[in-house]
């Protein structure tokens, strides 16, 4: 028998739904997880209820309508949501994506025959035991994304379904069963209609996979169909995809290994990225040329320029690289952020109104200021105020 560690409140869904008569089996990711050994981290239940007849089999439960037409309320239980859908077969695909329309089914073996690859069509219960219709156990021992049914046809419904086998086998470490993968290399021109916020979702999931290097060196031709702005052939694309597989695991460190400063923006707009990573490949690929510094001063300027979780971004990226002096970077930063060395004008002992009181206007208090954290961040005066307000008396001198 299996060896699933049932939650509760799943359990309690599944048992409201067959106690009014409905049959309902936990689904897809879930299944495949508890399978790995791993805890899944959210769990889907199928059934032949229909949405009203959820509603009436549900009356305990809060329920949130997550896409009623398409078959799926929400059960929250126990604090915990439980995704639940009418067994359902998808419509004829016109746009490569979406299916023009869903029929219910009165079969769990529809359903799973209308999922994408054999370890995510299985299904579970804890008195019936596993469903598995199309060898996706085998499939998930032998470590294989395989499509359900014809490849060729499963990748023309829906042109996503690409990118998630590229995504689940970097995940698991998995590899793409030989026919799915020609399939996939064969479809790739199918990946242009595919929206951009999709490709960015699967291209995070895909890079922070612990398999992802590999992944990105098995299917380049793919990648580039998806992802037009990166260049995957060459030497440079090779160096990448071997810091890849060292760098930590932060999507903006890693997609910045993937480009440089003069391709950058050209990525980022082309993947419509968040403002924040954009600001992070941004900086990351400008500074990466920069000599990693070797001593306090060094480290806290770059503190200074890039703040603290950027700085240590690019030190985990010059680490990846196998950059000269990047392991001492890493930890002369550690050590001034210990320290709390001074390396922002916030932590500074002095202010505007101190500068101001001595007479100074305009953009002077600003420059005067910069130059004081220059001075202490180099160890040339204490961050500490009376030695401030001499050196600002020396500054306002001189100028
Ligand atoms: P994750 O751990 O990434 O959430 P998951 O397997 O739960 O993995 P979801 O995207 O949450 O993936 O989808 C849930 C299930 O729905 C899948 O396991 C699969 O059975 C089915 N599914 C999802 N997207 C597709 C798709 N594009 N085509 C076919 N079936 C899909
Ligand atoms: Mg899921």
């Amino acid at each position: 028998m299996l060896q699933i560690d049932w939650p509760g409140y799943v359990l309690a869904v599944l048992e409201a739904l067959e106690r009014a008569g409905y049959e309902a089996w936990a689904v897809g990711g879930c299944v495949r997880d508890a399978l790995l050994g791993r805890v899944p981290h959210d769990w889907d239940v199928c059934t032949l209820a229909t949405p009203p007849q959820m509603r009436r089999a549900l009356e305990g439960f809060r329920l949130v309508d997550t896409g009623e037409k398409h078959g799926t309320l929400t059960a929250v239980a126990g604090g915990e949501p439980v995704e639940i859908t009418t067994f359902r077969a998808d419509g004829a695909y016109t746009d490569h994506r979406r299916p023009d329309g869903v029929s219910f089914v009165r079969s769990l073996r529809e359903d799973l025959a209308r999922r994408d690859f054999t370890v995510n069509a299985m299904a579970c219960h804890p008195a019936r035991g596993l469903a598995d219709y199309f060898g996706g156990r085998e499939d998930l021992r032998w470590g294989l994304i395989r499509c359900v049914g014809e490849a060729d046809e499963r990748f023309n419904e829906d042109g996503l379904r690409l990118l998630r086998a590229l995504r689940f086998a970097a995940r698991f470490r998995f590899a793409i069963e030989p026919e799915t993968a020609e399939a996939l290399r064969r479809n790739r021109g199918l990946l242009r209609f595919i929206a951009r916020e999709r490709v960015l979702s699967e291209l995070r999931g895909m890079l922070l996979a612990p398999g992802a290097a590999e992944i990105l060196a098995a299917y380049p031709e793919v990648i580039a169909a998806a992802v037009p702005q990166l260049r995957t052939e060459g030497d440079a694309w090779r160096r990448a995809l071997a810091a890849v597989e060292k760098a930590p695991a932060d999507f903006s460190v890693r997609l910045a290994l993937l480009t440089d400063s003069r391709n950058a923006a050209d990525l980022l707009s082309g993947l419509k990225t968040d403002c924040e990573t954009r600001d992070d490949v941004l900086a990351l690929t400008r500074r990466r040329g920069d000599t990693p510094p070797r001593d306090a001063p060094g480290a806290r300027r770059l503190l200074f320029a890039l703040g603290e979780e950027r700085a240590r971004k690019l030190c985990g990226l010059w680490r990846a690289e196998g950059r000269e002096g990047a392991d001492e970077a890493a930890e002369q930063i550690e050590a001034a952020l210990a320290r709390q060395d001074c390396h922002t004008l916030a932590q500074l002992q002095i202010g505007g109104r101190q500068l101001t009181a001595m007479g100074l206007r305009g953009p002077a208090v600003g420059e005067t200021l910069r130059e004081l954290l220059f001075a202490v961040m180099d160890g040339r005066i204490e961050n500490e105020e009376s030695a401030l307000l001499d050196a600002a008396k020396r500054l306002s001198e001189k100028k």
